[in-house]
């Protein structure tokens, strides 16, 4: 349904549907990002389409999450899963069919915020035909992740290519920290517009509540001591780190300890390997009765996990932003993270959690450890670590702080104004 008086704005997420069940291949915290962003974008205004590639034969081209906020599945390719590296040859399909049902639609979008690289790129060759003002958010920097891989993929030259381009050519990139923003300018150019905008989280569902109780809910023992992994597998993602660190940790201690691991799809798909190998070091390493893979978990259930939970643990080698990290926080979750990209930005180390080196078995081993034996400093970390996402990250902040930036955007291109002079709102971040 679209009103005459709500503003139309597109959000393109090639890769990664909003409407999609995350936690499963590929579908993580930009599926999280765009879905969240899109709901609340509509509540404070504006109609959203939210435009993704069709994946599955059976799913419906168009769900209406709320009134003003749909997701559109167009189609660039056959409908099946294609890894996203090999994505790039779609996209001018998926431009035609962009471009298809805005006319069929009667609709013209003045602006469009692209998502990860290859929407980018899409971003611009609609630029190209029409007006639009383009805000883009990366999600995923190719420049740092080549860094910390030994295998490059042979899309890279391309992908470094189009992040720098929208870099120059957008009206406005959203960097999701400081660091990240950093790494645009170190990295990638010294020109274009930046805009550092968080993540955020959903307050009203990651939030303190009885430890007691979601114990109780999910069978777990009042007197385990509860590690918890919540993620994709993907080796990026460092999982075997953790396991190795918990073995190291069981071996030195006599205490009920259990290691948790949420997230993954069936056997089939490429995350299965990886779910497989890990599998594998947990057995090899005698960790199997300790262990428990409880597959992908919703967020309708997901908040009883993190606050059975004594610490979080995110020991990824690259990691743009993290929300699991500050999920976590938000239900009151000191976490043990890698010393890396956006999880700086968003753990406060000894306050909130600590940070270690990435693939440090020991330093994440000894981490764990004085958070799980310090029950005071825990407690303490417990609630700042609360306070801490709700000053900072909770979606109505930040997507406040998106509307106003689009607004902005909007303003300029009708004045013609070529001066950036543009402050970000103050706002009260925990509304
Ligand atoms: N997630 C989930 N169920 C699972 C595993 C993960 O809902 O079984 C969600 C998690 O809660 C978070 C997102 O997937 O919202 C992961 O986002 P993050 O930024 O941490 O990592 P990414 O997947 O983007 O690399």
């Amino acid at each position: 349904m679209l009103s005459l008086n709500r503003q139309a704005i597109a959000l393109i997420s090639d890769h990664a549907d909003p409407a999609a069940d995350v936690g499963l291949e590929e579908a993580g915290g930009q599926n999280v990002y765009v879905r969240h962003v899109g709901e609340t974008l509509a509540l404070l205004g504006w109609h959203v389409d939210m435009f993704t590639r069709k994946v599955h034969r059976d799913d419906p081209i168009i769900v209406q999450h709320s009134p003003h906020c749909r997701t559109i599945r167009l189609k660039a390719g056959a409908e099946t899963y294609i890894p996203r590296d090999r994505l790039f040859e779609y996209m001018p399909e998926f431009v035609d069919s962009f471009q298809v049902f805005q006319q069929q639609q009667g609709l013209n979008y003045p602006l469009i915020h692209t998502n990860y690289w290859l929407s980018a790129w899409v971003g611009m060759e609609l630029q190209k035909t029409s007006g639009i003002q383009l805000v883009h958010t990366y999600h995923s920097l190719g420049a740092v992740k080549y860094q910390s891989q030994v295998e490059i993929s042979p899309i890279a030259n391309t992908r470094l290519r189009i992040e720098r381009e929208i870099l120059e050519c957008a009206n406005c990139v959203v960097a999701t920290s400081p660091q990240e923003q950093e790494s645009l300018r170190s990295l990638v150019s010294t020109r274009g517009q930046i805009e550092v905008i968080p993540c955020g989280t959903d307050t009203n569902n990651f939030r303190l509540t009885s430890k007691a109780q979601a114990r109780a809910k999910l069978r777990f023992g009042n007197h385990e001591k509860i590690i918890l992994y919540v993620g994709r597998f993907d080796e990026r993602k460092g999982i075997e780190t953790l396991v190795r660190a918990f073995a190291l940790l069981k071996v030195q201690s006599s205490q009920n300890l259990k290691l948790v691991i949420i997230g993954g799809s069936s056997d089939h798909m490429p995350d299965g390997e990886e779910r497989k190998r890990i599998e594998n070091i947990v057995n090899e390493l005698g960790m199997r009765d300790f262990t428990v893979f409880t597959g992908r978990i919703g967020h309708d259930i997901l908040p009883f996990y993190y606050t059975a939970a004594d610490v979080c643990v995110i020991p990824s080698h690259y990691e743009p932003f993290g929300l699991v990290a500050i999920e976590a926080m938000a239900c009151g979750v000191p976490v043990v993270a890698s010393n890396v990209g956006g999880l700086k930005f968003t753990i406060i180390p000894e306050e909130t959690g600590l940070l270690v080196e990435p693939k440090d078995i020991k330093a994440f081993a000894n981490g764990i450890h004085r958070i799980l034996f310090d029950e005071l400093w825990a407690k303490k970390m417990s609630k700042q670590a609360a306070l801490n996402v709700n000053q900072r990250f909770s979606w109505s902040g930040v997507t406040i702080q998106l509307s106003e930036l689009y607004r902005h955007v909007l303003a300029r291109s009708i004045m013609h104004d070529q001066d950036w002079s543009y402050k970000m709102p103050s706002i009260n971040r925990s509304a």
